[in-house]
């Protein structure tokens, strides 16, 4: 550890320094490194003066220590009690290097980052701290801002009630402390909505450092972050399947207990064959019907039903397996989250047409329209829309049913979800944290309010969306750090570029890992891990209880007050209560129940007499899907060489062991153990089998994440694009030239669509270019077909320019500008949003349709790119579109409209002024009436020809209390929307 000693040497010499001589060192830095050029260069020079600057930080906090300084942090008085070990300055280098440190729970991560902060922060470049909740943010600035504040450098907070002025202000700080989603909000905002540089907040992402990096980067990454509005259609009809779908549901139910009480007979007779395959007919049609449930509990039945179905999953079985299927109205497979309907079930619920739950083949129906020799080219494209429309109906409906089935048989309340207030609110399966303003997608959350018969909402559309992924690879270095990062290596190293550094605890680590226990339901499991919080209870020791679901602490809270014994009980909802309590679960005889979150980061010191007791206990009532979350809760016990002792009790109903639990092996040990009614298991290598199980969930959900990924970095690609191109027009100084640019690329491409093919469409190319710019062409005068498509785009090119640099010579120039850059950005987020919409569509119909043999993330991959490059071009065309129907000012642009030469009427403005006279019939019009304009754009008066013109007051549609667009900073009603 060279480094490490030569910071502590230069600690030693920076003893006898004034507090203003040590300060003085932090602007110095500064200044020097502003004086680089390059990052990478900036970056060296901190390498270089990381020894020295660590020792700075950690001598302010000796001296805060000494002087005993005092404050408050989150209206709690405090006293500064800190120096830094030297395990945390190792770990403080690991954060610089752009590395995830792992340190054990108790170790001081949070000073920790203080060190690579403040080094970072000398840049000038902002260096941000990401924090699980609000509260944690809002501790950890106050809290480490004594010691940046000490040494010169400002630190500010994000929370989520800011407005944009504040968050500004925090961003402005030399180190900002926030939550992910304000930080990926705030960027959404920035880069999709912003329309001047003035709205931003963010100053660009150079350095940060995740806490809890686990949580954040794995299990937050599944939910994107999404700004939406309400969608302007609406097509679901769950309302309208709901009441046959309960009936259907009622009737597999009904079906499921039939064939099972059928099984139990079968057993009986010791046709235990028969008996295994009739139960696993009911596990696909009902995986959570409770006599299967029950028979899991009994080693033979439960090795005759596996298997059934193990051998039904044999290749040479597939038939087999269909044909059952078919005996059911439908199947739920539990592991994949799916719904399927049978023959029977299409019949049940359309017995006229069981083929409206069937997708059409296409690709072959296609090839059938194309064969067809009776049909012209157009009869033939005609037909295939009709196909797709009627494929697209279809896939709708079936999405639908599929969602309401799921959302019967597979999403229980209180497990799942929670109802609040007439809503349906998700809990978090990781957590058990409530989830509010979040929906499940693609119509889940809608089928289950149909299901709950609270109010559907309509679906919201997205406006702007992004992974947590994604946001987090914009910074240009990224660090982490946590108590548990190590069982995710590998995915923080593929996705993330993040490699894991182990670092030591401060003192030797005196926790006591007790075996897991085992046992046949839960109901045992209960009352067994009751027994031992009474046991505990009974001599003062305090019990940290851990929880996987809302349901189960809210069970586990029942059966202690039965039992009389006081205890808390946390939902991770009021992160600063919760933070209060969670920081006394230490203390003698409290018994604390905490779902795995809850609480998360918050310190639990052992109060007086614990230790002898043998410090805190943590029981845990469930193995978590992934082996992180398990380790995290035994984490909260024996910090910083405290003792004590964790235990993990399991069941074999347990969600993780019905689904992934070594089956076989589970059944061959509970046959062998005999095992009696409230038995237990306990043994070293059970252990293992359970962690194997866990191994296997966290392989799948990795590559769940990572599918996600792989289908936002489509979007992330495409994103990149278009906020680039954003930003860009917001900061142009010169927006005219954009416009020229859009001018210059989208005029060759029409030219060509028009007349570089077999049979050039000059009637249409001139009545194309009349209904979108005001120049009176002729076909005769333009003279079109004598010259060659680059002539003729030149010849366009110029006319338009010309005819632009007349129009806005009537406006006022900043105007122009800010009219300009408006026109840009108006054009790019309509039709953005439209993009996004239309890829959610993309991406949920790769799926519907099923391509043959296809896999769905190339064909998105090729579609997407299409899509993509369509909307380019059509941003350019809808800027070429609105150029000359928007204007700063309406009374310039009927000026300059009275100056085009000479106007004449024609076929669509019938009530249109003469020739002379244009000005006083065009009164200002609501958005999107057509004023009919002829022009003859040289003057010459021959030729005539009329445009369409459809005026807007100004383009953007704004309230008239809001701010004008043209940037002035009045109210829109007092600048160029005043009513002259
Ligand atoms: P972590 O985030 O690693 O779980 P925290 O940052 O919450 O840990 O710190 C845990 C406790 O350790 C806090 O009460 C903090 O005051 C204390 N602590 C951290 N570092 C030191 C230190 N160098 N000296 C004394 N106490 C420390
Ligand atoms: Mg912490």
């Amino acid at each position: 550890m060279p480094t490490v000693r030569r910071a502590n040497e230069l600690d030693e010499q920076f003893k006898s320094l004034s507090d203003d001589d040590l300060r003085a060192k932090t602007t110095a830095w500064k200044e020097e490194i502003r004086a680089i050029p390059g990052l990478e260069d900036q970056w060296k020079k901190l390498y270089e003066i990381l020894p020295e600057a660590f020792a700075v930080v950690k001598n302010a906090a000796r001296r805060l220590k000494e002087r005993q300084h005092s404050f408050t942090v989150c209206d709690q008085p405090m006293v500064w009690d800190m120096v830094h070990f030297d395990v945390q300055l190792l770990g403080g280098i690991v954060l610089h290097r752009g590395r995830i440190a792992e340190m054990a729970t108790g170790e001081g991560k949070t000073l920790v980052a203080t060190l690579p902060l403040y080094l970072n922060a000398l840049t000038g470049r902002g260096a941000h701290l990401v924090t699980v909740n609000d509260y944690l943010a809002r501790r950890d600035a106050e809290w480490m801002g004594q010691l940046y504040n000490f040494l010169g450098l400002t630190v500010g907070c994000i929370q989520h009630d800011q407005e944009p002025d504040v968050r500004r202000e925090q961003y402005a700080m030399d180190i900002t402390y926030g939550t992910n989603s304000e930080f990926g909000f705030d960027y959404l905002r920035d880069n999709g909505m912003a329309t001047t540089r003035e709205q931003q907040v963010q100053r660009g992402y150079h350095y940060a450092i995740v806490d809890e990096v686990d949580s954040i980067l794995i299990d937050e990454a599944r939910t994107p972050l999404i700004i939406s509005g309400p969608a302007t259609i609406s097509t679901h009809q769950y309302d309208k399947w709901k009441p046959l779908i309960e009936q259907l549901v009622r009737k597999q139910n009904m079906l499921c207990n039939r064939v099972a009480s059928e099984a139990i007979e079968k057993f009986e007779q010791n046709d235990v064959e028969t008996g295994g395959r009739l139960m696993f007919k009911v596990k696909l049609g009902q995986p959570r019907n409770k006599q299967l449930l029950r028979m899991m509990e009994d080693p033979d039945k439960r090795r005759a039903i596996d298997k059934a179905e193990l051998s039904f999953y044999g290749d040479t079985r597939k038939e087999e397996l269909f044909a059952l299927k078919e005996e059911l109205f439908f199947t739920i497979d539990e592991k994949s989250n799916e719904a399927d309907l049978s023959e029977q079930g299409r019949m049940f619920l359309n017995p006229d047409d069981p083929n409206a739950f069937v997708l059409p083949d296409l690709i072959n129906e296609f090839t059938e329209i194309d064969l067809d020799e009776t049909l012209s080219p157009e009869e033939k494209d005609k037909k295939k829309a009709e196909r797709q429309q009627h494929c697209d109906a279809q896939a709708e409906r079936i999405h639908n049913i599929s969602q309401l089935l799921k959302a019967y048989c597979l999403f229980e309340k209180d497990v799942q979800y929670v109802i609040e207030e007439n809503k349906v609110v998700i809990v978090d399966e990781f957590t058990g944290r409530k989830m509010p303003g979040r929906r499940w997608s693609d119509g889940l959350h809608q089928a289950v309010e149909a299901k709950e018969g609270v109010q559907i909402d309509r679906e919201t559309q997205t406006l702007a969306t992004i992974t947590i992924q994604n946001y987090f690879r914009l910074y240009q270095r990224l660090a982490g750090m946590t108590g548990t990062a190590e069982t995710e290596a590998a995915e923080f190293h593929d996705i993330y570029k993040l490699d894991v550094n182990m670092i030591p605890t401060n003192r030797p680590v005196r926790r006591t890992d007790h075996n897991d226990r085992i046992y046949k339901t839960r109901r045992e499991k209960y009352n067994a891990v009751i027994r031992e919080i009474k046991e505990a209870h009974a001599k003062s020791q305090p019990v940290l209880v851990g929880s996987v679901s809302v349901e189960a602490s809210e069970l586990l809270s029942r059966m202690l007050k039965r039992e009389k014994i006081p205890h808390n009980v946390l939902n991770a909802k009021f992160h600063m209560q919760e933070a209060e309590i969670v920081a006394r679960a230490g203390q003698p005889g409290t018994v604390t129940i905490s779902t795995n979150m809850a609480g998360r980061g918050t310190d639990i010191k052992l109060g007086p007499g614990v230790i002898d007791l043998g410090g805190l206990m943590v029981v845990g009532t469930e193995r978590h899907e992934a082996r992180r979350i398990d380790r995290q809760l035994r984490g909260r016990c024996a910090r910083q060489g405290d003792p004590g002792a964790s235990r993990f009790y399991v069941s074999f109903e347990d969600d993780l062991m019905r689904n992934f639990g070594a089956a076989d092996r589970m059944t061959r040990i509970m046959e062998r153990f005999g095992l009696e009614e409230g038995q237990e298991l306990e043994h070293r290598w059970l252990n293992k089998s359970v962690e194997t199980a866990q191994k296997r969930v966290e392989q799948r959900n990795y590559l769940v994440r990572k599918r996600t990924l792989d289908f936002d970095d489509v979007m992330n690609m495409q994103r990149d694009v278009v906020y680039t191109y954003r930003n860009e027009v917001i900061d142009s100084e010169e927006p005219r030239k954009l416009i020229y640019e859009v001018i210059d690329e989208a005029i060759p491409a029409k030219v060509k669509e028009y007349l570089d093919v077999d049979e050039p469409n000059y009637t249409g190319f001139v009545h194309w270019v009349n209904t979108t710019f005001p120049l009176g062409l002729t076909k005769e005068k333009a003279e079109f077909e004598t010259r060659n498509v680059d002539e003729n785009a030149q010849f366009l090119v110029e006319k338009i320019k010309n005819a632009y640099e007349r129009k806005s010579a009537y406006e006022e120039a900043t105007a122009v500008k800010s009219l300009e850059r408006y026109v840009i950005l108006n054009a790019i987020d309509r039709l953005w949003q439209e993009h996004l919409y239309a890829m959610d569509a993309l991406r949920e119909g790769v799926y519907l349709r099923g391509y043959a043999q296809k896999d769905p993330l190339i064909e998105y991959k090729t579609e997407a790119y299409d899509m993509f490059v369509e909307l380019m071009a059509n941003i350019k065309n809808e800027v070429l579109n609105n150029l000359f129907r928007s204007t700063s000012n309406l009374q310039a642009f009927e000026n300059f409209l009275a100056t085009l030469p000479q106007f004449l009427l024609r076929e669509h403005a019938p009530a249109a002024p003469t020739a002379g006279a244009p000005s006083r019939a065009r009164q200002p019009q609501p958005v999107g009436a057509m004023a009919g304009v002829a022009a003859d754009g040289d003057g010459d008066g021959a030729g005539e020809v009329s445009i369409d013109l459809p005026i807007r007051r100004s383009i953007p549609k704004v309230g008239r209390n809001e701010p004008c667009p043209c940037g002035s900073g009045k109210k829109y009603k007092n600048c160029c929307g005043r009513v002259a």
